[in-house]
């Protein structure tokens, strides 16, 4: 889930709503967004509010549109091989048991990426994440444990897209 994902929903219907993404994305644009992880081509990466599952992050599509079959093909496709590239920097960083990749858009209707690790500790590692109650999913981690991941995720797209943007040296 998104930090700005209250459950209100948008009610489903057309909605004068400003899309919640779109403004996260303008947050990573203006680096005023702590989570940022990088700027691929198509997308950006930031490191998802649930770190129950270090390593946890959300691949925001660069161009608001509500459905993947409603992008052309060739941006779909773009799009995927980047969510396949932050799942293993996911990977490389920390050693899952598993990977989850979800695409679904219920409360905020802009095409965006779950990549969740899941590990050989968690109980529940054979349900899905969003079973797990949220007070207890969505944890942060400590700060110096934070930016190392994120230097870390961010280290690993650079070396896989040379075209990333990464956040300065924090
Ligand atoms: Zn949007």
């Amino acid at each position: 889930m998104l930090p700005h994902e209250s459950g209100k929903g948008a009610g489903g219907g057309a909605t004068t709503r400003p899309c919640g993404i779109c403004a996260l994305i303008e947050r990573c644009r203006a680096g005023s967004f702590a989570d940022f992880v990088a700027e691929l081509p198509h997308s950006f990466v930031i490191l998802g509010d649930a770190q129950f599952y270090r390593g946890y992050c959300v691949v925001l599509a660069k161009r608001h549109i509500n459905e993947i079959h409603l992008m052309p093909p060739d941006e779909a496709r773009a799009l995927f091989d980047e969510t396949v590239a932050v799942g293993r920097a996911i990977a490389l960083a920390t050693r899952p048991l598993k990977l989850n990749y979800e695409c679904l858009g219920n409360l905020e209707p802009h095409v965006h990426w779950h990549v969740f690790p899941r590990f050989e500790t968690d109980a529940m590692r054979a349900a899905p994440v969003w079973i797990r109650p949220e007070a207890e999913r969505k944890v942060a981690l400590e700060d110096s444990d934070r930016l190392a991941l994120i230097r870390t995720l961010a280290g690993e797209l650079r070396r896989q897209i040379p075209a990333a943007r990464v956040a300065v040296e924090r």
